[in-house]
């Protein structure tokens, strides 16, 4: 059963319920039918029956009362009143000696042999297809002779007849009825799960043909399945996005790598053509070396955003002092050719943060390290942090070659650099990384800059984000 299909699940689940309920409902009305007509046939038999029993009398001399009739038996007579009710409607009834001879009355069933007496109780009798209610009482005349009986006969009435026939009409079509439970549960069921075969052969069109732009039309619908079927589209709207940047990734890293790979071979090349000075060489390898970090920065930082990439479950999350960050990474440790610049830091003490803590000072300290390669000779790097009620601001702003109004939308992804020419330590992957760890941690980063006056970047951690806490 657990490998059959819901639709045929649905249709067994439905019949046997149908059925179970029919049935039930046939049995109760049976059931009350039948107790209600035995109980009419039951008060008006023995009502019949007891009414007689005062109309019976043993006397030991003939009588002359004209209202009674005097029948000799055993050594008297029974003086048995002119008012016994012997026919009344369907029922009859008659006078019987113990052993089933009939005295006086009426017996429908004086051609068949009577069956013996069972006392105050109904029941059946069948014959030439009818059936027969009888009621029987004993009357004792005389405490000498053995009891008497007097017993009430109704031919089934038509109530119970047409009971009988109703329920042998209902046995008949119960089958019909339940094969067109089954037909109609099955159809039902098909309309119902249809959606799901729509959800179902376009998630096989996906894996077979790997084309993710596909999407199930459910038209308005708003019902479970139609819902299903929105968050379905959903993830595949998302997964279409993640796997658009995923090949675009590869193909910006393996169009980024081509050129230090390039630079390199046609180095190598060079120097191997034909004996070269030893200037030459030497200028040969310095290229080499500048393309092999570059290179090395490129994998690197690839290799790190892809770890972001993986989300929340590949950093362990712990309370971080992000005033210490912020100050051990705003001290003046940079190379000396950018030592001519200046920095200073206004840090609020004790700034704490739930966070990846290798995450975040990756992230200060691409801030930090772009505002030294694009700030101006001799200029100023100012880095703040500060906490309100409200959020967590860390700002690092310089006052160097600034960027373009049209460009500062597009330093966040990945690769884009607004000068490639301008440092072969330049990857176009650390800014996109610093928006990444801002928002794995709830936050969000922007910036102002102007052409020529520097730029300042802002990282906003707001207070209703559980990391504050
Ligand atoms: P990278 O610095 O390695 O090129 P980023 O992603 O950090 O990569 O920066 C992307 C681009 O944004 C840089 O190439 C540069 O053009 C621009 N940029 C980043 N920070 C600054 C800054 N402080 N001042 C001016 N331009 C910047």
């Amino acid at each position: 059963m657990r490998n059959r299909s819901i639709r045929f699940k649905m249709t067994c689940w439905l019949s046997l319920v149908l059925a179970v309920m029919v049935c039930a409902v046939f049995l109760i009305l049976y059931l009350t039918s039948r107790l209600i007509l035995n109980r009419t046939a039951r008060n008006y038999l023995s009502g019949m029956v007891m009414e007689n029993t005062n109309k019976i009398s043993f006397v030991s001399t003939l009588g002359r009362d004209g209202d009674s009739l005097y029948l000799p038996y055993q050594d008297g007579y029974l003086e048995i009143d002119l008012d016994f009710l012997d026919v009344v409607g369907d029922v009859h009834a008659g006078l019987y000696t113990g052993d089933g001879a009939m005295l006086y009355g009426e017996n429908p069933l004086y051609r068949y042999q009577a069956p013996g007496f069972t006392a105050e109780k109904l029941w059946y009798f069948h014959v030439d297809g009818q059936r027969y209610a009888l009621y029987d009482l004993p009357l004792t005349v005389s405490p000498e002779l053995e009891p008497l009986w007097i017993r009430g006969i109704v031919q089934e009435t038509q109530g119970a007849a047409l009971l009988r026939q109703t329920t042998g009409t209902a046995l008949t079509i119960l089958p019909f009825l339940l094969a067109i439970c089954v037909l109609s549960g099955y159809m039902l069921s098909g309309k119902l799960l249809s959606p799901i075969r729509r959800i179902e052969s376009t998630a096989e069109r996906i894996s077979k043909g790997g084309d993710l732009k596909q999407r199930i039309d459910m038209g308005e619908s708003r019902d479970e399945i139609g819902r299903l079927a929105s968050v379905f589209n959903s993830m595949l709207n998302r997964l279409e996005l993640v796997f658009e940047a995923e090949r675009q990734f590869t193909a910006d890293a393996s169009h980024e790598l081509r050129t230090p790979t390039s630079v390199i071979l046609a180095q190598a090349d060079y120097s191997l053509e034909k004996e070269r000075t030893v200037d030459e060489y030497q200028d040969a390898l310095r290229v080499i070396r500048r393309q092999g970090r570059r290179m090395e920065a490129l994998i690197r930082d690839m290799l790190d955003l892809s770890r972001i990439d993986q989300g929340k479950d590949a950093f362990p999350m712990e309370a971080v002092d992000l005033s210490q960050l912020v100050s051990e990474a705003s001290e003046p440790v940079w190379p000396e050719d950018e030592a001519s610049i200046r920095i200073s830091a206004d840090i609020q003490p004790g700034v704490m943060m739930q966070g990846n803590c290798l995450l975040l000072s990756r992230m200060i300290q691409n801030l930090i390290s772009n505002a030294y390669k694009y700030g101006k000779p001799g200029g100023h790097i100012a880095v703040s942090l500060q906490k309100t009620s409200s959020e967590i601001r860390l700002q690092v702003r310089d006052d160097g070659i600034g960027i373009a109004h049209q460009d500062q939308e597009k330093i966040f992804q990945r690769f884009y650099r607004c000068d490639p020419s301008r440092s072969v330590q330049s990857t176009g992957l650390g800014l996109p990384m610093v928006k990444e760890i801002a928002e794995l941690h709830g936050g969000r980063v922007s910036v102002d800059s102007a052409p020529g006056q520097g730029s300042a970047f802002s990282v906003i951690f707001s207070q209703n984000n559980p990391s504050l806490s």
